[in-house]
């Protein structure tokens, strides 16, 4: 008999601590798990997912004018925005099951509370005033949208998490920040017919992706109409007698909105989760400070996914519950490698992306080819759409390898899956040109540019 209630017990049934919970009981281990929401975490219920179905329903829009490129007549069209959230919250509700389902039926036990932890070896379902020991505990917390509690009015502002349920569409939405979030929701409310501005304190998008993306993404959204306002933040919010609100930015503009929506960045979602009083050491974002193979400051306690700040992306949180769960109870000890890490951005036009961007190649390789083209995807042709595609390829001159690729157009994000196998494995650039291409396709170009755009050299 343990002395312990259970080997494992994950708080936060998220991306991370499911497959962690999940990994642990098929290598034997007891284990429960705690969620105080949904399960599924932020990227089943309020990320990801549903992010990525409205992407879906807004292309439509555009759909409809190519179609008429391509002598189709498309009648009347109406959108009905309480259709949509019905449908995602359905398959939600899908998708939320299957993940309980999944627990249960590797005999993970489910507590619906929120836990705390209140030592070395013991959690506290609050929801029950339970104690629980365990022999390891995961924290799985994830993270929260991130407000901006200085900025007078910041209380009628929402958070991703809210733009998805909203009672009414927004005749006029307002994006505050110039990373994913505010990227993609843009790209989802202009596409659903919403007056959609987005303001954003740097001077160009995005920071942190290769210049060219950054560049091309902000002259495609500007095409569609999305009013970009860089180099400006929000002073104040004021709302008025009709309920609508009026956002003041510092250099002056005071604009007219139904919603205004925060997307500047998520912080780990550390706070009274009792970690400070076991010594489970966090960083200045409130971040678990972690070693490579997730062991947080106290050796029985782990974490994992967004609530550690390496990478805040799902297939990570993934992978570094995987590895937690095969080293400690499956006596098959390794490690995630965050060096390498495929991403897309579903903004409209799509960002995929893999590896290094040119100024960060710059800084290990003096002597660089870089391959770029931008062209006109086939379809946009005959449909008369002039958004264009966007494929660059930054090469080691000395050594031929490919150090990262960038693309902006239709379907980058699947692209950039298969080209992070290709530079996983050290692709160098004879092996795109010895490729035969795909016809007629527009990742075809990937391994037709002969000629670099530009040299580099030291
Ligand atoms: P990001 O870190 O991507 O972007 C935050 C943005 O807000 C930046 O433009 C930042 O500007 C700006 N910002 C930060 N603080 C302030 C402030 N006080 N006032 C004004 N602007 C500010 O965060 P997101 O919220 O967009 O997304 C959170 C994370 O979620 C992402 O980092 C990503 O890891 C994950 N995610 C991934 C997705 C995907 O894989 N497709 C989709 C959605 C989210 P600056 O650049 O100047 O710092």
């Amino acid at each position: 008999m343990s002395e312990f209630d259970y080997d494992l017990f994950v708080i936060g049934a998220g991306s991370g601590g499911v497959r962690a919970a999940r990994i642990a009981a098929t290598h034997g281990a007891k284990v429960g798990i705690a969620e105080e929401f949904r399960y599924g975490g932020t990227c089943v219920i309020r990320g990801c997912v549903p992010k990525k179905l409205y992407v879906y329903a807004s292309k439509f829009s555009g759909e409809f004018e190519d179609a008429e490129g391509f002598g189709w007549t498309v009648g009347e069209r109406s959108f009905d925005w309480k259709k949509l959230v019905a449908a995602k919250n359905k398959e939600i509700t899908r998708l939320e099951g299957i993940y309980r389902r999944n627990l249960d039926n590797t005999g993970v036990e489910l507590h619906d509370s929120r836990a705390i932890v209140t030592g070395k070896n013991s959690v506290k379902l609050l929801s029950t005033g339970q104690e629980i020991s365990a022999k390891y505990i995961l924290i799985a917390v994830g993270g929260a949208p991130r407000m901006d509690d200085d900025v007078p009015g910041s209380e009628y502002a929402i958070s991703s998490n809210e733009a998805f349920d909203l009672e009414e569409l927004p005749q006029k939405i307002v994006i505050v920040g110039g990373g994913f979030i505010a990227l993609e929701f843009a790209g989802i409310f202009n596409g659903l017919g919403v007056e959609t501005t987005v303001v954003y304190r740097g001077d160009e998008i995005l920071r942190g992706f290769d210049d060219d993306l950054r560049a091309s993404l902000t002259e495609e959204v500007r095409k569609k109409g999305i009013n970009l306002i860089l180099e400006d933040n929000i002073k104040s919010i004021e709302k008025l007698a009709d309920d609508s609100l009026i956002a003041m930015t510092d250099n002056g503009k005071k604009l007219a909105a139904d919603q205004v929506m925060y997307a500047i960045g998520r912080s780990p979602h550390t706070k009274d989760l009792g970690l400070e009083a076991v010594g489970v050491e966090t960083d200045k974002q409130g971040a678990i400070k972690v070693a490579a193979d997730s062991m947080s400051t106290v050796p029985s306690i782990y974490a994992v996914g967004d609530v550690t700040n390496r990478a805040n992306l799902t297939p990570v949180a993934i992978r570094e519950g995987h590895a937690f769960a095969d080293t400690v109870f499956g006596n098959k000890p390794w490690a995630v490698d965050h060096s390498l890490i495929a991403t897309a951005v579903f903004s409209q036009p799509e960002l995929g992306t893999v590896g290094l961007t040119q100024s960060e190649a710059l800084k290990q390789s003096p002597n660089l080819d870089i391959f770029k083209t931008t062209f006109r995807p086939m379809k946009n042709t005959l449909a008369g759409n002039d958004e264009k595609m966007l494929m660059k390829i930054i090469v080691d001159a000395d050594t031929d390898k490919v150090l990262g690729v960038h693309l902006m157009g239709p379907d980058a994000g699947e692209l950039s899956q298969v080209l992070g196998i290709t530079l996983q494995m050290g692709a160098t650039k004879a092996d795109f040109d010895r490729t035969i291409a795909v016809h007629p396709t527009a990742a075809e170009e990937l391994v037709t540019m002969r000629e670099p755009s530009e040299r580099i050299r030291a």
